[in-house]
């Protein structure tokens, strides 16, 4: 489950829907967060996971989700864990960043995604970097209207690299969370350049993604963290994300074909 010092584990792509429809639904899902923290856990690694609000019940009730949270934060607590809280689209945006803040006074092993494409992101980052909250920066999954977020992937670049150097440089352990190159290695230079030491901060990319890249940051002495799907639900969810955005199939065959060509080039 690790590639590195850390392990993550989270539920695969992102949904426009809500992920849970009954309280049933939403005490099982944090449960399984709960046992995917063991786990980890008992293997000897970094407990940490990832969630969704609405896997946790956010749209059954607010009140369904803090309960979980927080069963789950005391559990991430009992094992020195991590819990991060996934961000879904726009809509939930505003409840997740103070349903987080919530956790957050009460919680010091809570952290929160933040979307680049978001034209708000640049101010969100600010106020939670006030908190001293841990923030995983993404471009975001989720297709947003052009008032509200960029709409080419340059723009969203661009912010993506802003938000990244402010959290290098004033960030709590902030988490890179990308497969772009370019920005990758924007990151490594700019850090340098810096002298952000590499254990502040840390990559993370998915399981099965650029592993040839994972593998060369950790000899070089970056932190590199690797999502993970976990839980009962992992397989449907996956093959109805792959449904939904079949452009990850493409996405999936072309990174089957890179390691291949670096495994023949290699060996
Ligand atoms: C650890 C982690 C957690 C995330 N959490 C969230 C979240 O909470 N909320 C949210 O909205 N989004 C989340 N995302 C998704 C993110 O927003 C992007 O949609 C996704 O990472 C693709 O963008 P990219 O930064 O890799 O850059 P892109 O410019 O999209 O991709 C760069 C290159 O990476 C490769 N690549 C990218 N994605 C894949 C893939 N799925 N499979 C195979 N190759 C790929 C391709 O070669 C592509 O050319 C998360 C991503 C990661 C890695």
């Amino acid at each position: 489950m690790q590639s590195g010092p850390g392990a993550l584990a989270a539920f695969g792509w992102p949904s426009v829907k809500s992920l849970t429809s009954s309280r049933e639904e939403a005490d099982a899902a944090s449960t399984d967060a709960m046992r995917a923290l063991d786990q980890v856990a008992q293997a000897g690694f970094d407990p940490y996971v990832s969630v969704k609000l609405t896997q946790l019940g956010l749209d059954v009730g607010e009140h369904v989700a803090v309960v979980n949270a927080t069963r789950l934060l005391e559990r991430a607590g009992a094992v020195g864990g991590f819990v991060c809280i996934d961000m879904e689209g726009s809509t939930y945006t505003t409840r997740t960043i103070e349903l987080f803040r919530g956790l957050r006074a009460r919680f010091d092993n809570v952290g929160i995604v933040l979307q680049a494409c978001l034209y708000r992101t640049w101010q969100d980052a600010h106020d939670l970097q006030e908190l001293g909250a841990r923030m995983r920066i993404v471009k975001g999954a989720y297709s947003e209207a052009a008032h509200i977020a960029y709409r080419r992937k340059r723009d969203t670049d661009r912010n993506y690299a802003r938000l990244m150097e402010y959290l290098l440089l004033h960030g709590t352990a902030p988490a890179i969370a990308t497969h772009d190159d370019a920005l990758v290695e924007r990151a490594c230079t700019f850090a340098d350049r810096h002298e952000v030491g590499r254990d502040r901060f840390e990559f993370q990319m998915l399981y099965g993604v650029r592993r040839d890249v994972k593998e060369r940051f950790i000899q070089q002495g970056y932190r590199v963290r690797v999502y993970v799907p976990y839980g009962s639900q992992w397989y449907p969810y996956l093959t109805r994300r792959l449904a939904e955005r079949p452009a990850n199939l493409l996405f999936m065959a072309g990174s089957v074909v890179r390691e291949r060509r670096a495994g023949r080039e290699s060996g």
